[in-house]
């Protein structure tokens, strides 16, 4: 079976510094796969990539069979993958039902239903009328993974969705996570949250200053505590 997404020995530089070397990994449709490592590891650098919105200049990204690495990063998202920025990227003055209309727009297939979103995330609901600046992290992030539901994506990459969230915000997002695998998404995420992601996750990536230096499953850093160590320093 091939993989839903197949990043192949990716280069990726900002400008002269090269800030990922090699990096390959796959994720298959009903996978979640945890990207881990320091601050400056290269992780949120291999979203970009993945997204065309820093080109890698060596090694290929392929999705669904389909080799994107050349293709605009709209084109990307439009066939199917989902992304959840670390900041969130929402319109701030407008309302949180404009925000989610507008993506309910952009895309031509639907997976979620306002109503299945607010099924999981209830306060959204409650939320409706709310302009976006005025809501908590929590909240907006939230929005920003509901909004992502609404464009039917075939895979989500999600970019620290549990950083400056409440822990029952956190198990509420870990509950989409599992529903998106159950579904049959694919689902990678990054974390600095190590404990949080390898609960969820099913492998899990480690990257070092732009090295990959780890790849097998969850279960595996979760249980060995001495692995963790080496490679995460937790
Ligand atoms: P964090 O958790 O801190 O976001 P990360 O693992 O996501 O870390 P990246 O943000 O991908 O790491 O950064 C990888 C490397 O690329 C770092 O050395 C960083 O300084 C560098 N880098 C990231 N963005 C840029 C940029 N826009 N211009 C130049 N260098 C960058």
């Amino acid at each position: 079976m091939s993989a839903l997404l197949d990043v192949a020995g990716i280069d990726t530089f900002y400008g002269e510094t090269q800030a990922l070397f090699g990096v390959s990994l796959a994720v298959a449709a009903g996978e979640v796969v945890a990207l881990l490592g320091a601050n400056g590891a290269g992780k949120t650098t291999t979203l970009r990539s993945i997204l065309g919105l820093t080109r890698p200049k060596r090694g290929t990204v392929s999705f669904d069979g389909r080799d994107v690495t050349r293709d605009a990063t709209h084109e990307i998202a439009r066939s199917g993958v989902g992304w959840v920025p670390d900041d969130r990227r929402i319109f701030p003055t407008l309302t949180v039902a404009r925000n989610l209309a507008i993506a309910e727009k952009a895309t031509r297939f639907r997976r979620w239903s306002l109503k299945e979103c607010f099924e999981v995330f209830s306060a959204v609901e409650h939320l409706m009328n709310r302009e976006c600046e005025n809501l908590s992290g929590g909240e907006m992030q939230m929005v920003a993974i509901s909004r992502v539901l609404l464009g039917a994506p075939g895979l989500v990459l999600l970019d620290e969705p549990s950083q400056g969230l409440a822990p029952k915000v956190v198990q509420d997002v870990m509950r989409v996570i599992r529903r998106l695998r159950d579904e049959g998404v694919g689902v990678l995420v990054v974390e600095q949250n190590v404990q949080t992601a390898l609960e969820v996750a099913d492998r899990a990536y480690v990257l070092d200053r732009g090295v990959l230096v780890h790849a097998g499953p969850a279960a595996e850093l979760r249980d060995d505590a001495g692995l963790r160590r080496r490679l995460l320093g937790a």
